[in-house]
């Protein structure tokens, strides 16, 4: 367990008996695949039932949007099978993935695919068959996608589509969520919500979700948009919840590397159609690394990669396409042309500037196979989650995949709920103070470059003991002078939950003393199935002001 000395219960202050109040049935927290995935299917429990969904931006900017590759389950009866890609993604896992849990989502997810072909997803096709793809750690072609290399985009635009008719569903677009609102006993009542033009707002809910997405810009280099800082996570901490598995992180091994652009993904689809891998000498080196080069699994190529621009003193690889038909790579990567071609990349011509960045949060708060928390009436589902289906490694594209089963798990089981009349209790007062602080302001761009500079540093693909050490002691030194203060705006509350998060991944990744799937200790750099074969799961109810 860590101790934040200066973590209180609520980051603001408020009395619920002066605040505009909102009441619904279901509050859901992210409007990605899974938040979405959730209000759908509650806002079937009947015409009076009331559901909403609050997001911090506009409703279509999440990670779910932006990705890329592709949405894995098995269609193709023939060349796959649901043993299959439970081997993968449990050979993926490196001993940490729940198998009942696998088992389900694997064998749940051909009916979410008919859900989303029902909703009018347009998945690229061959003729009348899907048109399936292969990535790395996949022993078929089992990767759905649409509009090539935009399977995010048409997902998200689809059931965004269906949430906008469903009147069942209340959207509150640039929305922030600041903290749950929790009962003497620790039920979660509903959130504290904000927006610019009406200040603070309480939701009481019946029944609470958090889809609030990962955590992937607490690195500098990072895949993810600036919506996914981890707030849901350090929202569900100071309200108590357990999390689970923060060191796991995973880490894409290509990016497009252009200095002072952002980092695009390159998605691993890519060296599925068969991208390879060059150094700055032009020699392929991922052979030198795994048997199957290329299409070995994330963290291997991202070690590698790392290594590799160690060895030849470069900010960067290649990814080298220039073998393969052009018109097969603009079809099927209209997406990443674009984006290379704005810095003069040809992707069927030139090579690809590359290197690895931060990319999907394995670990979250921790569920159970309907996305039930640690805490009576509060949910969570997506990449916010600790579903047990990734163990110490995700597979490709089965993120999209768990979003979807678990938000309709989550979903059915709350309108069971609503059905039985549990989540009716009135709610309470609620009243917090937060004491005023004299301690020296800091810039809040200033420490969020720097926190996520040096995670990116200390906690990446690479740690050991004493960076890990030294990483916790530089951020409970941020902490003592910015989780003090009382902010009024959503800049400050991130930054407050990306301090709160950091501190408990780098803590996590210290205590764990081995080397297992997307966590690399080059101090112990051997699996220990014999210590290490359990979760850690940590409970902070005692962080209660
Ligand atoms: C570039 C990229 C490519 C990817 N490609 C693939 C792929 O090909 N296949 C695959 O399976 N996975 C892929 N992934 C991973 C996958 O996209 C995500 O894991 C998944 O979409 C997460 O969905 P989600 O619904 O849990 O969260 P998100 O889609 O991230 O949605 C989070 C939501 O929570 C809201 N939110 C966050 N904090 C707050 C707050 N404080 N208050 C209110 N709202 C809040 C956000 O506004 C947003 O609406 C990719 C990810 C990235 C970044």
């Amino acid at each position: 367990m860590v101790r934040h000395r200066n973590l209180r219960r609520y980051l603001v202050g408020f009395d619920t008996s002066t605040l505009p109040q909102i009441f619904t049935d279901c509050l859901v927290i992210g409007g990605g695949v899974a938040g979405l995935r959730v209000a759908l299917e509650v806002a079937e429990a009947g015409p009076d039932v009331r559901v909403t969904l609050a997001t911090k931006t506009e409703l279509l900017e999440s990670n779910s949007y932006y990705a890329q590759g592709g949405i894995a389950a098995v269609t193709d009866p023939v060349e796959d099978s649901p043993e299959k890609h439970r081997a993968d993604t449990l050979a993926t896992a490196c001993g940490l993935a729940d198998e009942a849990i696998v088992e389900m989502v694997v064998g749940e997810g051909p009916d979410r695919i008919r859900d989303l072909i029902d909703w009018g997803t347009p998945f690229d096709r061959d003729g009348d068959a899907l048109s399936l793809t292969r990535e790395g750690g996949h022993s078929a072609r089992r990767i759905l996608h649409a509009s090539g290399d935009s399977t995010g985009r048409e997902i998200s635009q689809t059931m965004a589509a269906q949430a906008r008719v469903q009147s069942r569903i209340v959207l509150r677009e640039r929305t922030y969520t600041i903290d749950l609102l929790t009962g003497d006993t620790g039920e979660v009542l509903g959130a504290l919500l904000w927006t610019a033009a009406t200040g603070l707002t309480v939701c009481w809910a019946r029944f609470t979700v958090l889809a609030s997405g990962g955590a992937g810009r607490l690195y500098r280099e990072s895949t993810n948009p600036e919506t996914a800082t981890g707030d849901g996570m350090a929202i569900a901490y100071r309200a108590g919840a357990e999390l689970e598995d923060l060191e796991f992180v995973q880490f894409h091994p290509t990016t497009l590397y252009i200095a002072g652009a952002s980092r695009a993904l390159i998605s691993e689809t890519v060296r599925g159609e068969g991208g390879r891998l060059l150094d700055r000498n032009g020699t392929r080196f991922m052979p030198e690394y795994h048997a199957d080069a290329e299409l070995a699994p994330r963290d291997v190529v991202s070690r590698a990669i790392v290594r590799q621009m160690a060895k030849t003193d470069s900010t960067n690889v290649y990814l080298d396409l220039r073998h393969l038909k052009a018109e097969h790579l603009y079809a099927r990567f209209p997406f990443i042309r674009t984006i290379c071609r704005d810095f003069d990349i040809d992707i069927a011509r030139d090579l690809i500037p590359v290197r690895p960045a931060a990319h999907y949060t394995i670990g979250g708060v921790r569920v159970d196979g309907d996305g039930r928390t640690s805490l009576p009436r509060l949910y969570a589902c997506g990449e916010v989650s600790c579903t047990r289906l990734h163990g110490a490694n995700r597979l490709g594209s089965n993120s999209l995949l768990e979003g979807l089963v678990f938000g309709y798990r989550a979903g059915r089981r709350i309108v069971e709920q609503l059905a039985v009349g549990n989540g009716t209790s009135r709610p309470p007062r609620l009243q917090f103070t937060v004491a005023h602080s004299d301690r020296t302001v800091l810039d809040v761009d200033d420490v969020q470059n720097s926190l996520r500079a040096i995670m990116w540093r200390n906690v990446g693909i690479e740690r050991d003991a004493r960076h890990l050490a030294e990483t916790e002691e530089i951020i409970e030194f941020w902490q003592s002078y910015v989780l003090d203060k009382e902010f009024a705006d959503p800049r400050g509350w991130q930054l407050q939950n990306m301090l709160t998060l950091a501190r408990l991944v780098a803590r996590s990744a210290n205590q764990r003393q081995e080397s297992r799937g997307t966590h690399f200790r080059t101090d112990f750099p051997e699996r220990d199935d014999a210590h290490w074969q359990h979760h850690i799961v940590r409970s902070v109810a005692s962080a209660s002001a």
